[in-house]
């Protein structure tokens, strides 16, 4: 059976869903996006990624087509049509269709796009009990890496690389520091301490981020947000990731090397734990 999906007001069949080839998000990747994840049919963290979507679109001055309740709507029709219990809904607003031109078009319409993506044992991933392999790469993203952009190339070349040698992912470094994993947050534990990089240009703000610091400060753990540097990862107890669709994800090694005892560590196991129940508490 064909997937529902929403385009610019209809609910349509996949194979009918279609957008122009003068889109600026094909053109210009000019585009932001969101992914918010499923579980036992319920939308996780809906408002923290509707209010970085808003951002994102602001810092761009791109028009939002949509409320946030229609937004929300759009997820739960979405999710109900194509009978999602685990998975994702990804949603993509861009500048609209206009003739090719690099300055913004005055009077384009944006263009919504909303699919489903069903991911059963999501939450129950064997990758959770396993951890991840990441390797570390130079980071040459563009400079907002705070707007959730379509432009996801050099991501997507990292994700090759890692794939290439044998790994899960890759972990980007500037000048000396630990920025972000392809499409997560990164983050050590040494003792009783999480390190993880501190807010501005160069990371996205991930959602997952932000509640499983919350959950960690609540549970008395300590944090620190600053830049960590490679050396440093590789002498720490614990490392992992948190996205909206990886949650919280124990990283066993770097670049060949073990970390801590080379299998996942108990923040990590616990903050997953944490964050999983808490936001199935909220999920709407
Ligand atoms: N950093 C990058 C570069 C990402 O692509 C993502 C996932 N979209 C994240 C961090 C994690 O963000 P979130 O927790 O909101 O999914």
């Amino acid at each position: 059976m064909s997937r529902t999906v929403y385009v610019n007001g209809n609910y349509v069949p996949e194979e009918d869903a279609k957008v122009s080839v003068f889109d600026r998000g094909f053109l210009f990747a000019d585009g932001v996006y969101e992914v918010t994840s499923v579980l036992q049919g319920k939308l996780i963290d809906f408002d923290g990624h509707a209010v970085r979507l808003q951002r994102s679109l602001s810092e761009l001055d791109m028009k939002n087509p949509v409320t946030k309740d229609e937004l929300l709507e759009i997820h739960r029709e979405l999710v109900r049509a194509n009978d999602i219990d685990e998975g994702l809904v990804y949603l993509q607003i861009t500048r609209g269709a206009a003739d090719r031109d690099f300055a913004f078009p005055e009077d384009a319409e944006p263009t919504i796009v909303l699919f489903t993506q069903a991911k059963p044992g999501l939450a129950d991933s064997p990758k959770a009990k396993q951890g991840m392999k990441v390797i570390s790469i130079e980071d040459q993203r563009w400079g907002r890496r705070d707007i959730k952009t379509v432009q996801l190339l050099y991501p997507s070349m990292g994700k090759m690389m890692a794939k290439a040698a044998g790994a899960d992912d890759a972990w980007m470094v500037e000048d000396g520091f630990v920025t972000e994993g392809t499409s997560n947050n990164a983050y050590i534990v040494k003792g009783n301490t999480i390190i993880t990089r501190h807010l501005g240009n160069e990371i996205l703000h991930g959602i997952t981020r932000a509640a499983v610091l919350k959950f960690a400060r609540e549970a008395q753990m300590k944090v620190e947000e600053r830049a960590f540097t490679m050396e440093e990862a590789l002498q720490a107890d614990e490392a992992f990731v948190t996205s909206a669709s990886a949650f919280v994800m124990p990283v066993v090694e770097i670049d060949g090397n073990p970390i801590g005892k080379g299998a996942p560590g108990s923040v990590a196991y616990r903050l997953r734990e944490i964050y999983l129940d808490e936001s199935l508490k909220k999920a709407v």
